[in-house]
């Protein structure tokens, strides 16, 4: 028997270990090399310290600089799960050529294993997303009924894409579960606090009452509370923003589930039970079912198929930096309603759900022509659930289309009247959504005809965007339009 060395997001049961117990490791270096979110960093060492106290001495936490140096310190041999990153894998791999380590697992953390993935996505000219979702609808018997999926179609989004109820400030639902902070979560705080005085780690982003499930109880909680209490709730508007509700809906699940503290099947048939007891309509269950066994394990095998250089690809030739008040969460410095809402919420939260994500903040950024790569890294340390196998495909292919259309076969931008729409943020900002020229215009309209008319050539071919890059011919006032773009420079809107 070997002990366990498990990672920070290996936390949940389902990492098992033998007697020998686990090693868990703090690392200071690994805190410290990124500028992360505040409540980033509290949630990930809530978490570890947790589970630490949870396994009392089954359990050896280990505070030092390096993981090497943990491993020194310790002394044994560990054995490990495959952990989540490549530098985390590479350094693994040197761990296990100097003996340190003494074999890697399969983790638990995902329902599929890579090889299987390797497998169902051998000779495939195009892996899609919708393919891998039914194939694992099938595989684990979710909303499936001999081999049909249950209301005969697999796919309820048309259901899923309402936009937010009229006159409303917030959805009829009851509040997310909220995790009760104790003593660990005040040394945390102290910790962190010590640390950024002495340059240990520099931390972005406010720090606030920790909002995320950090422990397999709270978790479990939290996903009882949205089963029980927001799911049915969770599908018509998922898709809607409100500016009086950050939480809509939605599960905030993808925090507890990064950490590992969740096993994504378990969820997933714990919200299929809803359905087949009356107590969620199908479309919501079908829309959650397909983030937790669809997209989110879509992403994760994609993270490991893609090559390493994946993350630097640049297919629309977008260099722009980031502008200091985006990358230091600066709300105030914006008018813009819309993209202060949603920068405040990353600022006090380290969290929106994944339409502001994908339409305001990734919007905004394709549109100014923003470095794929610095996005990427601006989305993995600012969100508390942002790992660095989470954020490449998401950003590099999802929002920013800057594979070239390996991933998504169009670019997800759009204009103010989509905002306008999905959302209750122009009734109350300084611009208007239909206008493109002039002082109010609006600059995700006038954005989005810009970056049109600059990737022209580049999206050329693609049948998906040929209607609106024909479309921008007929503004009369695209020259004026794309003079006042260019003046905007990198200035917060
Ligand atoms: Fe956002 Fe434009 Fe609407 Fe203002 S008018 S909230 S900038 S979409």
């Amino acid at each position: 028997m070997t002990r366990r060395w498990l990672f920070a997001d290996q936390l949940g049961p389902h990492f098992r270990f033998g007697r020998e117990g686990v090693v868990l490791v703090e690392s200071t270096a690994a805190l410290g090399r990124r500028r992360y979110h505040r409540q980033k960093l509290h949630l990930l060492l809530s978490a570890l310290r947790h589970r630490a106290a949870e396994l009392g001495d089954s359990a050896v936490l280990l505070r030092t600089r390096t993981y090497a140096e943990a491993l020194d310190e310790l002394g044994e041999t560990v054995r490990v799960y495959e952990p989540t990153s490549r530098p985390a894998a590479d350094l693994v791999q040197r761990l296990l050529d100097d003996g340190r380590v003494e074999a890697v697992d399969p983790t638990p953390g995902y329902s599929l294993p890579r090889g299987d993935f390797a497998q169902w996505a051998g000779g495939r000219r195009r892996l899609r997303m919708e393919d891998f979702y039914r194939f694992q609808r099938q595989r684990l018997d979710l909303l499936v009924d001999d081999g049909r999926p249950v209301g005969g179609r697999w796919s309820f989004d048309e259901d899923n894409r309402e936009p937010p109820p009229k006159g409303r400030d917030r959805l009829d639902v009851p509040a997310p579960y909220r995790p009760r902070e104790d003593d660990i979560d005040a040394q945390v705080r102290d910790d962190l606090d010590r640390w950024e005085r002495e340059g240990v780690v520099t931390t972005v982003g406010r720090d606030g009452p920790r909002l995320f499930a950090a422990t397999r109880r709270e978790a479990l909680a939290a996903l009882e509370r949205f089963v029980t209490e927001r799911l049915p709730a969770f599908g018509p508007h998922e898709d809607a923003m409100l500016r009086g509700d950050w939480a809509m809906a939605h599960s905030l699940l993808s925090a507890p589930m990064n950490l590992g503290l969740l096993d994504p099947v378990e969820v997933a048939h714990r919200a299929v039970r809803a359905y087949e007891e009356g107590e969620a309509p199908l479309a919501s269950v079908e829309g959650f079912v397909r983030q937790v066994v669809g997209w989110r394990e879509y992403v994760w095998h994609l993270y490991w198929h893609f090559r390493p250089t994946y993350r630097r690809r640049n297919a629309l030739a977008a260099h722009e930096p980031l502008p200091p008040w985006f990358d230091d969460l600066d709300a105030d410095a914006v008018d813009a309603a819309c993209l202060h809402d949603v920068l405040a919420g990353v600022r006090d939260r380290g969290w929106v759900h994944h339409i502001p994500r994908l339409m305001v903040l990734g919007n905004w950024a394709a549109q100014r022509g923003y470095d794929p790569d610095e996005l990427t890294e601006w989305f993995q340390t600012r969100f508390v659930d942002g790992y660095d196998w989470v954020m490449p495909p998401n950003v590099v292919g999802m929002s920013q289309h800057a594979d070239g259309g390996a991933m998504a076969t169009k670019p997800y931008v759009s204009g103010g009247a989509y905002l306008d729409r999905m959302s209750d943020y122009c009734g109350g900002c300084r611009y208007d959504p239909k206008l493109r020229v002039g002082e109010d215009a609006c600059p995700f309209t006038a954005g989005y005809w810009a970056y049109l008319d600059r990737n022209a050539e580049r999206l050329q071919g693609n049948p998906r965007i040929a209607r609106p890059l024909q479309q921008r011919h007929r503004l009369k006032d695209l020259e004026e339009l794309l003079a006042q773009e260019r003046s905007r420079g990198d200035a917060a809107p």
